[in-house]
Formats: C-alpha cells, structure tokens, sequence
C-alpha cells in the first residue's frame, strides 16, 4: 500500500471565524440605559442571556429553527382536521429560553421599578439570538393591556400569560402551566385600515359571540389565545378566542396556509379561516380598535427593541469582522475608509439603543402613572417606530458588505440578518401609517410635543447645537398642528427629525463625547440637509472630519475583543 496522500491545495489564510462565544449583552449603550432606565437590578442576568445568545450552541438552534420551515398539517392520517403546525425542536427550545426568562408577558406579574425595562433589555439581548421566535413572545406581552379590558378573562388567564413555563400544544387552556398569545386583525382587504374588516361577530346568548370570517396574516397561529377584530352588531370589536375551548373540543379556526415569506422563517405566519369559531368580547362592544391599540402599542416598542438589537448585532460582527481581517497590508478596521464605516454604524446603533431603552422606560413609568412619561411615549414611540425600523436594514445591508463575499453567503448569518431586518418596519403600522400617527398624536395629546421639547431641550447643556435642532423641531411641530391633514406629505420628515433630535439629545447627556459630537455633527448638521454627500440619507462612513473614529468604533469592537 502506498502512503495515503495529502491533498493540501492551499492553506486557509486571513479567513475570519464565525463570531461565537461572547456575551451579546456586553454592550456599554445598553448597559448604561439599564442602570438609569430602572432596570439595573437585571444585570446579571442579562449578562447570562447575553453569553447564551452568543454561545455556538444558541447560533446553532437559530440556523435549525430556520432552515426547517415550519410545516402545516391540515389533517390527520385519518382524514380529520387538525390544524397544526410542526416546528424543528430547536424552536421549542428558543422559546423555552426565552419564557423562562421573563421575555414574554412576565413583567406584567413583577411589581419591580424597571420591570419593563428589564424585560426590554432581555428582549434586545436575546433577539440577537434568533428573531423568529421573538413574534409570539412580543404578542404575548402586549397583548396584557388589552386583556384588561376583560376583567374576568384577565384574571383567568393573565396567570398563564405571564408564568415562565413553555408548554407548546393544544389543549384546554386552563390546563397548561403557561400560554402563549397572538393577534388578528389583518384581512385581505386591508391591514392598515383594520375598519374595513368583515369579519362578523354574532352573539350567541350566553355572553361568548361566534366570529366567521377570515384573517390574512395570523402569526403564530400554535398560540394558545387570540385577540381578534371582527364586526359586532354593536360595530368593530376585540375579542378574545382560544384555540382550545374549555369542554377540550379544538376551536373553528382552520389554517388555509402559511406564508412563504422573504425571511422571518422560523415563524409560521398563516392565513386562517373562522366558520362560528368562539370567542369572547374584550372592552367596549362597538370599540375595538380603542382597545387593541394598548396591544399595538406594546408590539411598536417591541418593533423598536428588535431593529435595535439587529443593527446591534450586524454592527458587532461587521466590527469584529473588520478587526482580523487582513487586506493591503492592514488590517481593514485600520484603513481609514472602513473606520469611519464601522463608526458611523456604531452610531447608528448606540442612538438605537439608548433610545429604545428610553422608551421601555416611559412605558414603565407611564404604565405606574406618570403622565409626562405617557405623553413622551405618545408621540416619541411612532416616530422611533418608524425611523428606528426603517434604519434596520440600511445598517444590516452595509454591515453585510463588510464581509464581502462573505457577507453575501448564509453561512456568515448577514442574509438572514437582513432579510429579517425588514420586517420590523411593516408590521404593527407600516411606515406611512406610523409617520401619520406622529401627526394624530400631536392633535390629539398637544401636551405630547412640549413633554418631547423639553426632553430634548435638556441635551442642550451638553451640547449647544442641539439649541438649534430643538427650535427647528419646534417650528415644525407648530405647522404641522396648524395645517392638520395638509401636513401629511410631511409625516416622515417629522417622524425622522423627532428621532433624530431626541436621540441626539440622549447620546449628548449619556454618551462618552466622541460618540455624541459625531452623531450631532452627521445626523442634525447642516450637512444633513444642505448636501446631499452625508447624513443620514446617504450611505454610512460619510461623517463630517475631526470626528474621533477609533473611540467610536470601541464602544462595537469591547465586546468580541479577545
Ligand atoms: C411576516 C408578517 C407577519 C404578520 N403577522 C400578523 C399578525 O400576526 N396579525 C395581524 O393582524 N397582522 C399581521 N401582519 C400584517 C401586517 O400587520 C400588515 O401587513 C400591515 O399592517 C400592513 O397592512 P397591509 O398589508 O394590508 O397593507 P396596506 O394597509 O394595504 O398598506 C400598503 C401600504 O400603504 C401604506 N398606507 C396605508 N394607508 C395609508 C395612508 N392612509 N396614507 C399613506 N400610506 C398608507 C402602508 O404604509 C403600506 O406601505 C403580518 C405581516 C407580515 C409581513
């Protein structure tokens, strides 16, 4: 026998690991909006998600759970409609990760200062993970508020939405240890226009209505509980229906299909059918968008923390990528060119961030009382909706080409990243639809834009400039409560400049300084709006000169540095 012989066709030089094996959570923005948010107390376990999000074994469950299609099962060998949908166990066990640890409605249970907080910051850290199997987790915690509108089917089930067991099946809802809850408003005929809905609703004596009807988008249709929109006599209601009924026997609620989307893939959007499935109503008969809007809400912030964590996360690994990859004799964070990509990410992220963390905390404070906070959130959340969304796939797309080649190809992560990206921004109030509810906010709470003023005003002192993005956002505030439904060509500009100012105004007074001249200078600049060559946009790696790049592109780099 001769000597078996090595092929070694070339040696692998100057490819760069996958990026595992670090904590998501060691991110400074974060960390510092945490501690002054109310939430500091959860540090440590947030440091625990964190080292789990990155761990290889999570990246692992999160390419599974994504590469196997949830599949729907119409019928039983036997011909008998079940209505199920099969998931990879690798879903299972995000999602098991992600209720024992208070992702979902648990904060609603934990009397704490800072709950929500928290629990927003658990959520960003765990996105990171897998952004999928977030949409069942984000429906069961906003969909509290709206319960409470039903007092009886709270205290019923508000126990199971917010214990920390997992427990996927269908079965009488009573019976399990812990539940899960979606949503369903979106019909064929329109989504943002949850009005013009057909479904009716037809009471049937004893208190509980029979919906028949359709829904064209219905996430996670394996949750145990639905809010639901149909048309009572009474006008458009939210009801609640299970898909178990308490005698055991399954619900009318058939799944037609599921969606064959552009990403999002481990979570199974379906189109379903109801032929006099029950349900009970929830709030007001006749005001039913009054009611589910406290879900819409909670979903929009969720929005915010989840286009949060995936500019987060493509700019950490665009950074990280940077920093060992070698080209022209230099390592390209090194060139100066990439520098100022990586930093004008980290920017991006860092606004994200502590704007977010912002807005969990208003929503904690306004939910123990605290009108200021409320009316912040009022006007402050849409306008973060839509620009802080909107961002997220701008950022992923440049963080993938970082990677080059590589970048392109799934094994590095980015294509999922960005096909996931996209969709923060069409659900909850598409980005018109959220842009114009800036506008509803200021005419119907006017009080909101002084609260907004004054926080931004508050920046001031750290950083004259902001005098200037305050005044001009106040200007704008007045024409556009002054023209009423004239100024809704304008809603996006708005939209962008309150996030824009509100931002800069956070980073000016909790940012280390380099990070905060540099997101004053590009984003509220008169470059943004005189030249066309930076700003926010125009590309990123375009900020003004003089700016301090290497101490930007630390606050990306700490936490994978070995
Ligand atoms: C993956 C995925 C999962 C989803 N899951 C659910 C779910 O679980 N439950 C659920 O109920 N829905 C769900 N949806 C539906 C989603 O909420 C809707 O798609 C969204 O609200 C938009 O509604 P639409 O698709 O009917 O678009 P349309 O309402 O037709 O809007 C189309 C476009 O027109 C714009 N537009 C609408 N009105 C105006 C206006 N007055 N002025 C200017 N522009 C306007 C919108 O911004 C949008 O860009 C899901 C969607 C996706 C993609």
């Amino acid at each position: 026998m001769t000597a078996a012989r090595r092929h070694v066709t070339h040696e692998v030089l100057n490819q760069v690991p996958l990026l595992s094996g670090y904590d998501v959570a060691a991110d400074p923005a974060l960390l510092s909006a945490l501690e002054r948010e109310g939430g500091g107390w959860a540090t440590d376990e947030i440091h625990e998600l964190g080292a789990r999000a990155g761990a290889a074994e999570t990246q692992e469950l999160a390419r599974l759970a994504n590469v196997n299609r949830p599949e729907l099962r119409t019928h039983d060998a036997r011909g008998h409609r079940i209505d199920e949908v099969e998931f990879h166990p690798s879903w299972h066990q995000l999602l098991t990760t992600a209720v024992t640890h208070g992702l979902h409605a648990a904060p609603w249970a934990d009397q704490r200062d800072g709950a929500h907080v928290a629990r927003a910051a658990k959520f960003l850290v765990w996105t990171q993970a897998e952004a999928g199997h977030g949409c069942p987790i984000s429906m069961t915690y906003a969909c509290v508020p709206a319960l409470r509108h039903a007092p009886d089917l709270a205290a019923t089930f508000e126990p199971l939405l917010t214990s920390a067991v997992y427990e996927p099946g269908l079965t009488i809802p009573t019976a399990k240890a812990g539940l899960l809850a979606g949503m369903a408003m979106t019909e064929k005929q329109g989504g943002s226009d949850v009005r013009a809905n057909t479904t009716r609703a037809e009471p049937a004596g004893d208190g509980s209505y029979l919906l028949t009807g359709h829904k064209w988008f219905c996430s996670a249709p394996m949750c145990d509980l639905f809010l639901v929109l149909a048309q009572a006599p009474e006008g458009l209601t939210c009801f609640l229906l299970p898909r178990v009924l308490p005698d055991g026997s399954r619900n009318a609620m058939y799944l037609q299909r599921l969606k064959d989307k552009l990403g999002n893939t481990s979570n199974a959007s379906s189109e379903v059918e109801y032929d006099q499935a029950v349900a009970w109503p929830v709030g007001e008969l006749g005001r039913g968008v009054a009611t589910i809007i406290n879900m819409v809400s909670a979903t929009r912030l969720d929005c915010v923390l989840g286009s949060a964590a995936a500019i987060r996360q493509a700019t950490v690994i665009a950074a990280n990528y940077a920093s060992l990859r070698r080209s022209f004799g230099a390592v390209l964070i090194d060139h100066a060119a990439m520098r100022a990509v990586i930093a004008d990410l980290t920017l991006e992220s860092e606004a994200a961030t502590t704007l977010a963390l912002r807005l969990a905390g208003a929503s904690d404070r306004a939910g123990r009382g605290d009108a200021a906070e409320a009316a912040l959130l009022r006007i402050a959340l849409p306008a973060a909706k839509y620009w802080v969304c909107k961002r997220a796939p701008f950022v992923a797309t440049e963080a993938l080409e970082c990677l080059g080649g590589n970048g392109y190809v799934e094994d590095s992560g980015m294509p999922r990243l960005l096909r996931d990206s996209a969709l923060n921004s069409i659900w909850e109030g598409s980005g018109n639809v959220t842009a114009l509810d800036v506008l509803r906010a200021l005419s119907r709470t006017p009080e909101a834009a002084d609260v907004l003023l004054a926080e931004i005003d508050s920046g001031v002192a750290a950083d004259s400039r902001l005098s200037a993005a305050a005044d001009s956002l106040r200007g704008l505030l007045k024409e556009a409560q002054a023209a009423g439904e004239r100024s809704h060509g304008h809603a996006r500009r708005l939209a962008g400049q309150i996030t824009l100012s509100l931002q800069a105004s956070l980073l000016a007074r909790f940012s280390p300084a380099p990070v905060a001249d540099a997101f004053v200078a590009s984003r509220l600049g008169s470059a943004w709006s005189a030249s066309i060559a930076s700003g926010p946009g125009v590309p990123f790696g375009t900020m003004p000169p003089g700016s301090d790049l290497p101490a930007i592109v630390e606050r990306s780099t700490t936490a994978t540095a070995r």
